[in-house]
């Protein structure tokens, strides 16, 4: 991808799946890359596989505090950044009849106010800054379409798409913003929710018959922050293997 090598670049719950697989790709095309995750014993292991990482934030995203402390500790390091990863989500599969106010809470305080708490203190610099940035959001399929037993993830991630709308407004000119929509890709997050059953019945469903891998959200990130994409903004693009062409995610699971 143009324009990446040595841009510096911040990916949140970067320890492990998807956004380690971003790390990683990001440091093959010669981008500075830093890891932020709530995981200590992630972080350690991260650092272990990607020697080339420049440096570890950990941080709970949903904590304005600690993200605003991150964000210090990145000052220091790099005096700025050029891309901001916002990856770092989670889910919970349950009924919507069952979800409780806690449960609700959490997983609107990671993936919403997550989001949002991050991009604020990297849009506040990329806003100042010569060079601009770039700010690219994760949301999902099941912000799009609906899926059963995710009510408060599907509305994570809804909200996350809106956002990312709205802010590519206002922060247009100088900051590019858009939003990944993944579908099914096989992580420790989906590992940890799934019977090797699921799983294969997934497969059957998706027209290109798997499930994603990390390094297929991973590309998507590269080129989305590359030079490549500079007249893009404002969008939320999906990597599902075709899965909602074909209208699947409704089906009962
Ligand atoms: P994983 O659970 O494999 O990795 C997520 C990482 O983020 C973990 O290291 C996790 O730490 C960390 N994290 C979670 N919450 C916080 C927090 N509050 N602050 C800092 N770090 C945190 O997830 P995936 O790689 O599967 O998912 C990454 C993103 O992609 C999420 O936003 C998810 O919603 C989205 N996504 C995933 C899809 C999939 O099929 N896998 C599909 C569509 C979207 P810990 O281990 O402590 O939780």
């Amino acid at each position: 991808m143009r324009g990446l090598e040595d841009r510096r670049i911040l990916v949140t719950g970067g320890a492990q799946g998807i956004g380690a697989a971003t790390a990683a790709r990001f440091i093959e095309e010669g981008a500075r890359v830093m890891v932020l995750d709530r995981s200590a014993a992630g972080l350690t292991d991260i650092r272990r596989s990607l020697p080339k990482l420049e440096a570890v934030l950990m941080a709970d995203v949903s904590d304005a505090e600690a993200v605003r402390d991150a964000f210090g500790r990145l000052d220091g390091l790099w005096g700025g950044l050029d891309v901001l990863v916002n990856n770092a989500g989670i889910s919970l599969r349950h009924r919507f009849l069952d979800i409780s106010p806690e449960e609700w809470r959490r997983v609107l305080a990671t993936n919403l106010d997550g989001v949002f708490l991050c991009a604020r203190e990297a849009a506040r610099r990329m806003a100042e800054a010569d060079s601009g940035g770039v700010i690219l959001n994760m949301g999902s399929t099941n912000g799009i379409m609906g899926y059963h037993h995710y009510a408060d993830y599907n509305a994570s991630k809804a909200a996350v798409i809106e956002l990312t709308k709205s802010m590519a407004l206002e922060l247009a000119p100088r900051v590019r913003v858009n939003c990944v929509c993944p579908g099914y890709i096989l992580t420790p997050m989906q590992e940890a929710e799934y019977t090797p059953q699921m799983i294969r019945a997934f497969e059957a469903k998706i027209p290109l018959r798997r499930l994603g891998r990390p390094a297929d959200v991973a590309a998507l990130f590269a080129f989305l922050a590359s030079g490549d994409a500079a007249f893009i903004t404002g969008h939320a693009f999906v990597v599902d293997g075709g899965e909602i062409t074909g209208g699947l995610a409704s089906q009962r699971q």
